[in-house]
């Protein structure tokens, strides 16, 4: 009875196997790559990154940070790996991705209480098992979770960014500054209006010739194409990704008309993504549309942008805050198919889904962090959505309780957020060191 089976080694069941093997019990792992590989994943490394490169602001004041030191604080092996494969991103945890999935990789492969099945599971198996297979869960496991799940599970479209090669970019045109104060990791190519007018026209030429019908898709917030969101007004790049807002272009000293932000890919700074620039153009069109950006007029584009299925259940009807199937306990959920939205997410939803398994195969009961925390108002979120149009969450200050000060008005967000932070990572550490089975990390590391 001692046995956890967890299913696919992405970001959350490279958590999941983890945190149900430290806290002693047997497990197997299955992950069907590279014998199978999905439209996405490009190696056979787990834990891979799919687009972007980063995991979010480690501020105080910012959500990630606080789910991220929550993390942090019970050895979560995702955030021990990305510190150790880290880029400069002024304020965010961006990793070197191949670096950074090896690393995973290494840690899961060598625990002697795992053991790596790498096949395709087709069928669910018996007893305790994590399911952590992605938004892009295979077609044969897909359907073998319809019984359990009547049915529902959802599926939409999203895209990634493309990224060109740093000695193909005019740094005569382009400049490295951050937001406001922030340090200057990001390449930025301005653009006065004509030059955005055009790069314009050139997204709505381009977006007649896909044969996708894009208004019907629905697509997954954060990584929305670059089509897409033009396709919702003239200024909307210009009010979303690319913002001027707090770069001075250092020829004129002021704000640009638009900009297009890059950011570094990998630990040489050879490649640079563009940031928020996720398409599903056809390929032909995105380096028009790319060539035309000022710095990028002979950019070599070496990963083009693309779009995928993605793949979530309606965690609402479906599952506890445990992460449990209401109808069949024995089964956890995890990732992207739990409804979250995001990598950290999916290895904050994997950790506690493989703490949770051990404890059911321990005879322990499961638990819920508290609602203070990131990881406990986002679980919380997924069993108690409203299940009409549910679509995954991903970590932002709403999922925990307000915070007031006795006799004080309403503070400020900037004041705020900080003791939300404090208090939510407070309360998670004082749970986390309730488990039995969890080292909690000694101070509050730092942001
Ligand atoms: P994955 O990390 O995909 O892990 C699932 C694993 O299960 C895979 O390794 C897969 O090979 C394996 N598997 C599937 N079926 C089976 C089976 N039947 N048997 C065995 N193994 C199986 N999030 C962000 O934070 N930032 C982004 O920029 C971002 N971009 C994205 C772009 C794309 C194209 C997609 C699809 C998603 C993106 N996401 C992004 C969302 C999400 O954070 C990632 O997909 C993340 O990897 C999800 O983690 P997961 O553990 O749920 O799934």
């Amino acid at each position: 009875h001692n046995t956890v089976t967890v299913v696919g080694a992405g970001l959350s069941g490279s958590e999941a196997a983890l945190a149900a093997a430290n806290a002693g019990v047997q497990v197997i792992l299955y992950e069907m790559r590279p014998q199978k590989m999905t439209p996405a994943h490009r190696s056979a490394n787990f834990a891979e990154l799919v687009c972007s490169n980063s995991l979010g602001g480690e501020a105080d004041t910012n959500a990630k940070g606080l789910l991220q030191a929550e993390m942090l604080s019970v050895g979560s092996v995702v955030m021990q790996a990305a510190h150790q494969a880290r880029l400069p991103a002024g304020g965010a945890l961006a990793v070197e991705r191949d670096s950074f999935s090896a690393q995973v990789t290494r840690m899961v492969r060598e625990h002697p209480g795992i053991t790596v099945r790498q096949e395709e599971l087709t069928e669910l198996p018996e007893g305790i098992t994590v399911i952590a297979t992605g938004p892009l869960t295979s077609d044969a496991l897909a359907r073998a979770l319809a019984p359990v799940t009547g049915g529902e599970h959802l599926s939409f479209y999203d895209a990634a960014a493309p990224v060109v090669a740093f000695d193909s970019i005019d740094m005569d045109l382009a400049f490295r500054a951050g937001r406001y104060d922030q340090s200057a990791d990001y390449i930025n190519c301005p653009m006065n209006k004509e030059e955005y007018e055009r790069f314009y026209a050139a997204i709505e030429l381009a977006r007649s010739h896909t044969p996708h019908d894009w208004e019907k898709l629905e697509f997954f917030d954060g990584c929305m194409p670059i089509e897409e969101i033009a396709r919702r007004g003239f200024n909307t790049p210009r009010f979303g990704p690319m913002s001027p807002k707090g770069l001075d272009d250092p020829r004129t000293g002021r704000w640009p008309y638009a900009v297009v932000q890059l950011r570094q890919e990998d630990r040489e700074g050879r490649m640079w993504s563009l940031v928020g620039f996720q398409t599903g153009l056809k390929w032909g069109d995105q380096k028009t549309v790319v060539q035309l950006i000022p710095g990028l007029q002979n950019a070599e584009i070496v990963r083009y942008g693309v779009m995928h299925r993605n793949t979530y259940l309606n965690a609402p009807k479906l599952i506890d805050s445990t992460l449990q199937l209401r109808e069949h306990p024995r089964l956890l959920v995890a990732g992207v198919l739990a409804g979250t939205e995001g990598y950290l997410e999916s290895a904050a939803t994997g950790w506690l889904a493989g703490t949770n398994a051990a404890r059911l195969a321990r005879g322990e009961e499961p638990l819920t962090p508290p609602q203070e925390s990131m990881l406990g108002g986002l679980v919380r979120y997924l069993a108690s959505a409203n299940a009409k149009n549910f679509q995954p969450m991903n970590t932002n200050w709403a999922l925990v309780p307000d915070l007031t000060v006795e006799g004080r008005k309403k503070l400020g967000k900037r004041e705020k957020r900080p003791l939300m932070y404090q208090r939510g990572l407070q309360a998670f550490r004082a749970w986390a060191t309730g488990l039995k089975s969890v080292q909690v990390s000694p101070g509050t590391p730092s942001a």
